[in-house]
C-alpha cells in the first residue's frame, strides 16, 4: 500500500510540474530524470521491506515499548517528529563528514531541481540513513506500522519539497511554517556553499529554525543548481563515485564556471549529452 501511495504521489507531482511549472528546465532531455528515478527504483526494491522487517523483529526483543504503549495518534505523531529530528541531524552531519558526503553529493550533483531530484539518493546513503532511523525507532519502541507511516510521509515530503511547481506566495507563506516547501529547500541545492549548507530539514522546518540553519534566500534566475566543483555524472559513475579513492572535489581544477550554465529564462538548456 505504501509503495502504491508513493508511486501515485510521484506521478501526480510530476504531472502538476508539467502544467504549473515555476522555473524553466535547466537540463533538457529525459536522461537526467531516468538517472534520478533509477535510484529510487533500486532503493525501493529492498530497503523498505528490510527496515520494516528489522524493526518488526527487533523492537519486541531488544527495544522499549515507549511509543507502542501510547494511543495510536500521539504515537504516530511522536514517531514522525522524532524520526524527522534524527533525519535533520543525519543530513546536517552528511554535509560535514567527508565519508558521508561521498554518498550525499550524488543527490547534490543534480543540475536541475524537480520531483525526480527528491528521488535521487544513493542506495548506500539510503541504507545508512535507514539504519540510523531503525536503531532510534527500536530504542523508542516504534511499531513497524508507525515506521511505515513515517517512511511514506518522508518520501511524500521529499518529492514535494523538491518539486518545480508554482505555489502562490500566500499559500507558500503559510505552508512553510509547518512543512518544508520547494522555495525553502531550493537554496540547499544552490551551488553557493552558504546556501548549500542550510535548510537541512525533511518534513518540518522547525529544526533549522531552532539550530541556526534556517535560510529564507529566494531563488533567482542567476542561481546555479548543483555543486561548484563538478558537473553531473552518468548513472554508472554516480553509482560508483562514492567508492572511488580520489573524490571529485580533489580532482576539480577550478570551480565549475558559472558561464557554462544556462539559467531559467536565459539561453537554451544545457544538452543532456554534456553530462560527464
Ligand atoms: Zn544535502
Amino acid at each position: 500500500m505504501s509503495i502504491v501511495i508513493q508511486v501515485v504521489w510521484l506521478a501526480l507531482i510530476a504531472t502538476i510540474e508539467i502544467v504549473a511549472t515555476q522555473w524553466d528546465r535547466l537540463v533538457r532531455g529525459h536522461a537526467r530524470k531516468v538517472r534520478n528515478l533509477a535510484f529510487t527504483v533500486i532503493n525501493h526494491l529492498v530497503i523498505p521491506v528490510a527496515t520494516v522487517t528489522v524493526t518488526h523483529l527487533c523492537q519486541p526483543r531488544i527495544g522499549t515499548h515507549w511509543i507502542a504503549g501510547l494511543p495510536a495518534l500521539p504515537g504516530i505523531v511522536l514517531t514522525v517528529v522524532a524520526l524527522d529530528f534524527a533525519g535533520y541531524w543525519f543530513h546536517r552531519f552528511s554535509h560535514r563528514n567527508l565519508f558521508l558526503w561521498r554518498f550525499h553529493q550524488i543527490h547534490h550533483l543534480d543540475e536541475d531541481f524537480d520531483a525526480t531530484t527528491g528521488a535521487r539518493v544513493h542506495t548506500a546513503e539510503e541504507v545508512m540513513h535507514q539504519v540510523v532511523l531503525v536503531v532510534i525507532a527500536v530504542m523508542l519502541g516504534v511499531p513497524s506500522s508507525y515506521f511505515t507511516v513515517f517512511a511514506t510521509l518522508s518520501f511524500i515530503m521529499a518529492i514535494f519539497h523538491h518539486c518545480n511547481v508554482a505555489i502562490a506566495w500566500k499559500v507558500e507563506r503559510v505552508l512553510r511554517t509547518i512543512v518544508f516547501t520547494p522555495a525553502l529547500h531550493v537554496p540547499h541545492h544552490n551551488d553557493d556553499i552558504v546556501n548549500t549548507d542550510s535548510n537541512f530539514g525533511f518534513i518540518f522546518p522547525w529544526w533549522d529554525r531552532m539550530f541556526g540553519t534556517y535560510n529564507t534566500a529566494q531563488r533567482t534566475p542567476q542561481w546555479r543548481i548543483g555543486l561548484d566543483y563538478s558537473h553531473d555524472l552518468s548513472l554508472h559513475r554516480l553509482i560508483v563515485q562514492p567508492f572511488v579513492p580520489k573524490q571529485l572535489k580533489e580532482s576539480a581544477i577550478a570551480p565549475v564556471p558559472y558561464a557554462t550554465y544556462e539559467t531559467a529564462g536565459q539561453a537554451a538548456a544545457r544538452p543532456e549529452g554534456k553530462a560527464a
